[in-house]
């Protein structure tokens, strides 16, 4: 990979879109690249969406010539105040920006940026990997510009930055963010230096819009195998200032010579099992939200020993407060993450002791159509180490699953309705509103429930007249 030939360049370029920009850029004598992602990730052979160029000049104006050469069905969107410019045309989109330097103020992630050479314009990219570009013009097409060993270091799966790494997360602390994020997508290991720097730096991330570090943080969350972002996280001192919650499960307390799970590790686990059944961010949410509650929660009790009573619960609640101040979305997305916190311990509990009807048709009730991704997380959750315990819950879990997909079949709980309304209780024993109707109605549903009775209306009737009976209710009109 190291020696990439301009001939192999020239084919992994085939696009004619870029043979385009190098014409339209001669025709200016600008010189022109691409850079950045875009070029890392056609050796890494990623998919990649979006293309950057930079044009030793005005970006701008290349884009605006591309788009008038490019004809009908070309889009030039132009951004002044950034100094870049975007061509859409057919199904891709490149962006176009003039080389530049950069200079950075303490208090600020805005640096003061002026026209630069090519060289300046790399120097003030976060990591070697994404410090590569490829010429695009006519007679150097497909010559690779390597200024730091980026290909080295791909090939050797290292995440370093370019220049000194104190300076480079000082100026700009979301390159750390980035950093893990990078480490954790790639599997790539952070050089000793850079991870030397992420420590001392860490403070800075208060710089950061939170809108930035979510963008980044859900990146690692949406991982092949998130606990690599978050180990690292932890590591050099980021976690507790971007999640102290989380931060918080770390740790063993031992008392009496007993000790609990590290939580932490435990969560980290959970995370990777569920994100090896599904890409699913918001179950990878609840993964690592499951077990939040746990430090609230924690007693030491003489004889049971460490305690986590009503954790689930305290994570439910604590749920809209860590959406709110990490910048995640407050609707029904949050709502199912609270739900799948609240609820994780239910199956478990099922799957423990006798895995009746009535039991597993309550949980049905409850979890609704997230019912599945309940049982996901819920088996995720079985992180014994002793073999023995992790096959009983996992049989347990089948058996569960079982019962569900046959109460499924049987009746459609997900969507259930009492046959039996208030309004016909009302009706049948001429009453006005009172206690006795809620109480009726729930001996039915119960009676359903517990299969005593069969889910039709003609059953659920004739069973709430024997009730009223005994409770002395009657149908003449008084
Ligand atoms: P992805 O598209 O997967 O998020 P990327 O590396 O392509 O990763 P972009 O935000 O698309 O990230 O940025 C494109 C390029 O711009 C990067 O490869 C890098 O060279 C440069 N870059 C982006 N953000 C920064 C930053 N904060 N500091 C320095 N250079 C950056
Ligand atoms: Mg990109």
């Amino acid at each position: 990979m190291r020696h990439i030939s301009r001939t192999q360049m020239t084919e992994l370029l085939s696009h004619p879109i870029f043979r385009q920009i190098g014409q339209v850029a001669d025709g200016m004598g600008m010189e022109c690249y691409v850079v950045g992602g875009f070029v890392r990730d056609l050796f890494l052979e990623r998919p990649s969406k979006d293309i950057d160029c930079v044009v030793v000049g005005s970006g701008i104006a290349v884009a605006q010539t591309l788009g008038k050469t490019l004809g009908r069905g070309a889009h030039v969107s132009v951004f002044r105040n950034f100094g870049t410019a975007q061509v859409k045309w057919r199904n891709i989109e490149v962006e176009f920006v003039g080389a530049r330097r950069e200079s950075y103020q303490r208090d600020s992630r805005k640096p003061i940026v002026e026209d630069g050479t090519l060289e300046d314009d790399l120097d003030r990219r976060d990591f070697t990997i994404n410090a590569l570009a490829v010429c695009l013009n006519e007679q150097r097409f497909g010559e690779l510009v390597d200024r730091f060993q980026g290909l080295l270091d791909m090939e050797d799966r290292i995440i370093a930055t370019p220049l000194d790494p104190d300076i480079t997360f000082s100026d700009d602390p979301l390159r750390m963010m980035r950093c893990v994020r990078f480490a954790t997508q790639l599997r790539f290991q952070i050089e000793e230096e850079t991870a030397e720097a992420l420590e001392r730096n860490a403070d800075r991330i208060k710089i950061i819009s939170q809108e930035r570090i979510i963008d980044e943080l859900n990146k690692i969350i949406a991982s092949p195998q998130p606990s690599i972002g978050f180990v690292e996280l932890s590591r050099c001192g980021l976690l507790p200032l971007i999640f102290p919650e989380l931060s918080k499960l770390e740790g063993v307390e031992t008392r009496n010579g007993r000790a609990h799970k590290d939580n932490f590790f435990h969560t980290l686990e959970v995370l990777d099992n569920v994100a090896r059944k599904t890409d699913n961010l918001w179950l990878r949410w609840a993964a690592l939200l499951h077990d939040i509650g746990k430090p609230r929660s924690k007693r030491w009790e003489p004889v049971a020993g460490w305690t986590f009573h009503n954790h689930n619960y305290i994570g439910s609640r604590m749920t809209p407060d860590i959406f709110r101040r990490m910048k995640l979305p407050l609707d029904e997305r949050m709502k199912y993450v609270q739900k799948l916190v609240d609820l994780h311990m239910r199956p478990i509990a099922i799957a423990d002791a006798e895995v009746t009807d009535s039991a597993v048709r309550r949980l049905l009730f409850e979890a609704g159509e997230d019912i599945d991704d309940l049982m996901t997380l819920c088996e995720a959750d079985i992180t014994s180490k002793n073999q023995q315990k992790k096959q009983h819950f996992l049989d347990n879990f089948r058996l569960v699953r079982e019962k569900l997909a046959d109460l499924q079949a049987r009746d459609n709980y997900r969507t259930w309705q009492n046959p039996i309304t208030g309004e016909e209780i009302m009706q049948t024993f001429h009453l006005q509103p009172c206690k006795e109707i809620g109480i009726l109605k729930q001996l039915v549903k119960d009676a359903i429930w517990e299969s005593q009775i069969p889910n039709t209306y003609e059953a659920a009737r004739d069973y709430m007249m024997e009730k009223a009976k005994e409770m002395g209710l009657t149908t003449e009109n008084k």
